[in-house]
């Protein structure tokens, strides 16, 4: 179906575009300059589908966003989720959809629960973990798909499941083995982090669809709740995750991807209507960029209704990291 629903602070905007005037005007902020070039409401970045849980990377000077696709009905209030997404775009408004890359049909042991995903690059391969219900191990589980052009199409790249509920034990929760992250660090080492209420990470062998040795459990990251992100700028990793419930974004650094894991606060506040918050964090053409999710769309947006929308990101002198302020406008041309 297609929408054009208004992002719900479009709407706020214009309503308070039409209230009376103030007429003591003296403790105000000047009014813009008229010739001040109109912003355009940019977020959310896709307004005809419901789009969750971004994950995003560059490849060719191209940015590829990979999401889940909330198919959930308007009087349904849990997640209905059976496929993930792909767009791409070279200057962060624009964005290019493709046919539908990968879906649960492509995993034969899996049953349901098309959840956080993200994709990456190596040797010209593209390789998708995504989050799954399994259809035989209770609990969910991680899978990974392989394709050769980051547009899919996708197909399952093991014929089974990466990582099962019964391989992570540090909790008894059935759904801990979700939201997986792929990094390959400066040195060519591949690593898998994922995890629910526990953040567990382990190597991956050079071929991108074997652990390679132990899962690890993460600890000193306060209210980890799921979505663990990983990224480097410069000499800092950074390990940003969805923190309490409903969720906030957080984060904590380290010099090295093993930790140990600095906690350093919260980096983004609850998101708009969702009670889900789920990053990732890019840098493309020099410019660093937050993208997440909100219930932005309106009528019908919210925690099972989600949409992506992207801000930018922001460095301290000292490499910690801004306060996401997540705004309608979004980027710019
Ligand atoms: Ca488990």
């Amino acid at each position: 179906m297609k929408c054009n629903w208004s992002y719900l602070f479009g709407i706020l905007l214009m309503l308070s575009a039409c209230q009376p005037k103030e007429t003591t005007t003296a403790s105000q902020p000047s009014p813009e300059p008229s010739s001040k070039k109109e912003l355009q409401i940019n977020n959310p970045i896709i307004t005809d589908q419901f789009t969750a849980d971004p994950a995003a990377m560059v490849y060719n000077d191209t940015v590829w966003l990979y999401t889940g696709h909330d198919e959930a009905e308007t009087d349904f209030h849990f997640y209905k989720m059976k496929e993930w997404l792909v767009f791409s775009s070279t200057n962060m408004v624009d964005w290019e959809t493709y046919p539908v890359p990968l879906s649960l049909d492509d995993f034969s042991w899996a049953k349901a629960d098309a959840w956080a995903s993200q994709t990456i690059e190596r040797d010209g391969k593209f390789y998708w973990y995504v989050s799954v219900e399994h259809a035989t191990v209770p609990g969910k589980a991680i899978g990974v798909a392989v394709a050769d052009r980051p547009q899919g199409p996708y197909k399952d790249a093991l014929g089974k499941a990466l990582v099962t509920n019964d391989m992570t034990t540090a909790t008894d929760i059935m759904w801990d083995d979700i939201d997986p992250s792929v990094y390959i660090d400066d040195d060519g080492q591949a690593y898998l982090f994922w995890g629910n209420t526990k953040c567990y990470y382990a190597k991956l062998k050079e071929n991108m669809i074997e652990l390679d040795g132990e899962i690890k459990v993460i600890e000193g990251l306060p209210h980890f709740t799921e979505a663990p992100w990983i990224h480097k700028k410069g000499d800092w990793y950074y390990l940003t995750y969805a923190y309490q419930f409903p969720e906030k974004t957080a984060y904590a650094m380290s010099k090295s991807i093993e930790g140990p894991w600095e906690y350093k606060g919260i980096l983004n506040e609850l998101a708009g209507n969702t009670n889900t918050n789920h990053q990732a964090i890019i840098e493309y053409k020099g410019v660093p960029y937050f993208i997440y999710h909100t219930g932005g769309i309106q009528p019908f947006g919210g925690s099972f209704r989600r949409s992506v929308c992207i801000d930018r990101l922001y460095y301290n002198p000292d490499q910690t990291l801004k306060r996401v302020v997540m705004t309608s406008e979004g980027i710019q041309k």
